[in-house]
């Protein structure tokens, strides 16, 4: 969950240069009495190494856990390009509002001497004064063209000089070769077997950048590639999008489409336009015109940008998309000086940053635009209510309006947080109630308890009133929690068993529908009552089967309509969806409204009322404050040259072509775009993209939020491989095959094609940018290296895997995976694993620069668990605290309290830890917090996975995706499948369309042999 919500997106972000630069410090836990916090000499409580168990170790660290030193990015690197982030303190807060103003490392792009049409992306000419600071051997024409063609020749990227890492197998001479091999000379040979430690390791290549990015920014126009996805980081926006708002699959594009196709690659832009800001990055500016709006291209309405340029003394602007020069208005005139640039543009934030909110003029609103509204439907019904369900929602709601209630008796440290003060200013909320009927209430302050009112028809719903309907929660505060702590009692006498949803899904629409908003629908069992009722589909015998189809989509009308309504009127949903049997609900039909509106669901399968209580209220709450916008439509443009040919996302789009329609869309969302040639581009230009979402603030602010991302060009897709961004193209892949199914290709054809796409892309690199390499390597690109293994977790995950699945589980993460982020899609498909019993004493605690140390990550394998170890499992969806069944007692005791030595001496539905004055606890919960604050839309709980003992373990197995398991292989195996197909491909004898999933008899030694290149 983004804990953080430093800015307030209206404000303009702060002017002071003088400002410090605040870095990443998550809150931390107290430290226990009697300890000092990190590593300080005076460690009373230190037990003897290696106090918990766990396997022997080389005996480096002091609780067995070997300690590897990082070299990231790699030696060769100039560090001046990375500044380190509290080198400066003007650095970051003065980047807007003072730039160039004696920082020149973080200065604006400067104009050179002829070459204004790159005046505004060259780094490194500021203050060094030559443009070929790091290449020398760029051809004049190209001067400054672009980050990437700067780099070309030159193995200055972030990401490391090797261009590309031949899988040595074990037993051969790995160091003799001129490329590098993956890690040092194999230590003992074991012949034609692949040796795990060999392969790319996803865990390896989170930690440096995790570490590296602690101490370093991010800057947007220096030539780096974007830290993976799932690293925290601070960007520096320099006129280029801030990688959490926008990432390119390539950041160097081939001129021509022949070209692209060399790559295997696919080209496209993977948008989250409302992302959360992390401490210690500059806000989003906010701009406003006036009624004229914001200056735009007359030929291609592109908005003004960073990478638009002024001639003719000032009086023209060239279009960076589609090269038109325009006549300046005069309004917005201002003189260039002499080498081009604008004498305001350092007071012009239009002008210097990637990403900016414009003011929308009147002529954009298709409504007054208001704060928003939200209106809760709780079901009352009676499943809902014996299973606790309501008292959670009820409870959720309570807590995220108005934080602790002491009679709750809500977790210490959590009050604070849970403040009204978090809630969008002018937010008004609305409360209705459902079970064979619908209940709305007026929470009218004047009112000393709540009124119902019963809506009186479903087959015409409307809301039966609307003064009192939407209030503001601190004036009503008084009626809405009594309300919300009577509905549980209240209807538990009633015990109406069917839910009837989508009349009170229709009046919802009617009282949102003069100002748009946001529904937050809770269900506990399959709405069979009144209108539009549904049924039970799912037949068992239907599952992994073609009728499996149809279950995954729904052509309900009913439904249909409803979502319609919504998008039409700016209204989007977020569904909480409990099924507390694990019950069929449907999910296909009913998540439909939320994957098309723009919203989410959050779904409880098998939901406990103790274990999951906890969860509902942090959803809910995230649900509320974080930022969200309505009634938004989008639409994303390119340079000449290219077009955008495809959308993949949940969302609306009526026709090929037309605006995306979200109802809703919140920080979380995350969606795709294609672009194909139209054309050629030119390589002595750059790229240009821009994507321009028109949205209702949460505070009432009709706002264009404009993401201006570049990349260079070169004729050669050479230079292309190497500024590839892996988290984007496993993203998009992920979110194309997804939005496919079913309509398109059934599960099996979706896994068929990631499968075909991953060894088209490595056979297209070993075919033809590898150089000569004997043939029995397999090689992987540099920049690609994990990404056999993040397409395998995919094959793997819920939304795609093989064999049997309900569909509602499936659906659901079907439509999860083409919604979320690129952060909890990597997390989704390999998660985060920590050892708890090999922590460090600094682990969990923060350094000398006050970032929180973390440990490093263990990979996703049975092999790399330890016997006696303990883990913590995250994979931003659910949080498993894994105990081998031989763990240690202390370790137990230390993190779960006294008496608490034996793994049956725990509750099993616990979902937090107890706050405990033992340095293990407060660095477990340190580093559960570091987790979730790093996590997308999902609420952190821990969930007890003890070996032998909970029915979790099958989710801990489930997510060691390296090894052979969810119908599918190992990582291992999969490589050698994978580099068959690539020699295959290479000796053009691939028949493509077969073997999607793998076939069993390819594990072997006879592929190892294979893979060696001695068969
Ligand atoms: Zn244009």
């Amino acid at each position: 969950m983004a804990g953080f919500r430093p800015y307030q997106s209206d404000s303009l972000p702060s002017q002071d240069p003088r400002q410090p630069v605040s870095t990443f410090r998550p809150p931390v836990a107290p430290a226990p009495t009697g300890y000092q916090q990190a590593g300080g000499g005076t460690y009373a409580g230190q037990r003897p190494p290696q106090p918990y168990g766990g396997a022997p170790t080389n005996g480096n660290g002091a609780y067995g856990a070997p300690v590897q030193q990082y070299s990231y990015p790699p030696a060769q690197q100039s560090q001046q390009q990375q500044p380190p982030m509290q080198a400066d303190p003007t650095g970051l807060a003065g980047q807007m509002g003072s730039l160039g103003l004696g920082q020149e490392q973080y200065a604006a792009p400067r104009a050179g001497k002829k070459k204004s049409r790159h005046a505004y992306h060259n780094l490194e000419t500021a203050g060094k004064g030559g443009e070929q600071q790091f290449s020398p051997e760029v051809p004049a024409t190209a001067q400054g063209a672009s980050w990437g063609q700067v780099a070309a020749g030159v193995p200055s990227n972030a990401y490391g000089g090797g261009f590309q890492t031949p899988l040595q197998p074990q037993g051969q001479q790995a160091g003799a070769r001129s490329s590098t091999p993956l890690t040092g000379t194999p230590a003992s040979s074991s012949q034609g077997k692949v040796d795990p430690e060999q392969i790319p390791s996803v865990p390896r290549a989170r930690d440096a950048p995790t570490q590296y990015y602690t101490e370093h920014v991010y800057p947007t126009m220096e030539q780096h590639l974007p830290p993976p996805a799932s690293v925290p980081f601070v960007a520096v926006d320099q006129g280029n999008s801030n990688p959490k708002f926008a990432r390119l699959t390539m950041n160097n594009i081939p001129s021509t489409s022949d070209a692209m196709t060399t790559t295997g690659l696919p080209l496209g832009l993977i948008l989250q336009p409302l992302a959360a800001l992390q401490e210690g990055e500059q806000g989003v500016p906010v701009v406003d015109f006036g009624e004229v709006g914001p200056p735009r291209c007359r030929r291609c309405r592109a908005y003004v940008n960073p990478f638009m340029t002024f001639r003719s003394g000032g009086s023209k602007f060239v279009c960076n998309m589609c090269t038109f020069p325009n006549d300046t208005p005069s309004e917005y005139f201002a003189p260039t000086d002499p080498s081009g640039v604008r004498v305001d543009r350092l007071e012009r934030p239009e002008l210097l940053a990637g990403t900016m909110d414009f003011a929308a003029p009147k002529e954009y609103w298709t409504k007054e635009p208001v704060p928003i509204r939200w209106l809760f439907l709780i079901d009352v019904s009676i499943e809902a209510i014996t299973k606790g369900f309501t008292d959670a929602i009820c409870g959720g709601i309570n807590e995220a309006l108005f934080g602790h209630d002491e009679s709750n008796g809500a977790a210490e440290g959590e009050a604070e947080t849970l403040s009204l003060g978090r809630l969008p200013v002018g937010a008004r909320v609305g409360i209705a109630t459902y079970d064979k009927e619908a209940h709305y209430y007026s929470l009218h302050p004047k009112l000393t308890t709540a009124q119902m009112v019963v809506m009186p028809d479903l087959e015409d719903p409307f809301p039966p009133f609307s003064d009192g309907l939407f209030v503001e929660p601190k004036e009503s505060k008084h009626v809405i929690q009594a309300l919300l702590k009577k509905i549980p009692k209240m209807f538990s006498k009633i015990k109406n068993p069917e839910p009837a949803l989508l009349p009170v899904l229709t009046s919802a629409v009617e009282a949102l529908k003069t100002t748009g908003g946001k529904i937050i629908c809770s269900m506990a069992s399959l709405p069979t009552w009144g209108p539009g009722r549904l049924f039970l589909r799912e037949k068992p015998e239907m599952r992994d089967t073609d009728a499996e189809k149809k279950l995954l989509t729904t052509e309900h009308p009913g439904f249909l309509k409803v979502t319609k309504l919504m998008t039409d009127n700016g209204v989007g949903v977020d569904f909480f969806l409990a099924a507390p049997q694990g019950g069929y609900l449907d999910i296909a039909t009913i998540g439909y409204v939320s994957e098309k509106t723009g919203g989410e669901v959050y779904y409880y399968p098998n939901f406990h009322h103790q274990r999951d209580q906890l969860r509902v209220a942090k959803e809910i709450k995230h649900t509320l404050v974080r930022e969200t916008g309505f009634q938004a439509l989008m639409k994303v443009r390119c340079s000449n040259g290219l077009q955008v040919s495809g959308y993949f996302g949940n969302f609306t789009q009526h026709t090929f072509g037309a605006d995306l329609e979200f109802g809703v869309i919140d920080s979380d969302k995350a969606f795709a775009v294609t672009f194909s040639y139209d054309g050629k581009l030119d390589p002595k230009l750059d790229a240009h993209f821009q994507a321009a979402l028109l949205y209702t603030t949460a505070t009432g602010h009709r706002r264009i939020r404009c993401i201006n991302m570049v990349a260079s060009v070169s004729e050669s897709a050479m230079d292309s491989m190497k500024l590839v961004d892996q988290d984007a193209v496993f993203g998009l892949l992920a979110k194309q095959a997804c939005s496919r199914i079913p309509a398109q290709s059934n599960l099996k054809e979706a896994r068929g094609a990631l499968s075909e796409k991953t060894i088209d892309i490595l056979s297209a690199y070993r075919k033809n940018f590898s150089g000569s390499h004997p043939p029995g390597q397999l090689i992987l690109p540099e920049n690609l290296k994990e990404f056999s293994m993040y397409m395998l977790g995919l094959l793997k995950s819920r939304a795609l895997k093989a064999g049997i699945e309900p569909t509602d589980r499936r659906v659901h993460d079907m439509r999860l995976v083409k919604g979320m982020s690129l952060l909890d899609l990597s997390l989704y498909i390999y998660p985060r694993i920590i050892a708890i019993h090999t922590l460090d004493e600094r682990d969990g605690f923060p350094n000398e620069n006050g970032h929180l140390q973390m440990p490093r990550m263990v990979r996703a394998s049975y092999s790399r668990i330890q016997e006696g170890g303990a883990y913590i499992v995250d994979c931003g969806q659910l949080c498993l605290l894994w105990f081998h069944a031989q763990v240690s007692p202390n370790l137990l005791e230390d993190l779960f309290g006294e008496g608490m030595n034996s793994l049956q001496a725990l509750d099993p539905f616990s979902s937090k830890l107890p706050v405990l004055e033992t340095h293990l606890n407060a660095q477990v919960r340190n580093i559960l917090q570091w987790l979730e604050d790093n996590r997308g839309s999902k609420g952190l709980v821990v969930q007890l996975a003890r070996q032998g003992l909970d029915g979790a373990e099958y989710e801990f197995a489930r997510l060691l995706v390296e090894d052979r398991n969810n119908e599918a292989q190992s990582y291992v195996d999969w490589l050698v499948h994978v580099h068959r197909q690539v020699q295959t491909e290479l000796q053009g004898q691939r028949r493509k369309g077969g073997g999607g999933d793998g076939d069993a008899d390819e594990r072997s030694m006879f592929s190892f042999a294979r893979l060696t290149g001695s068969g």
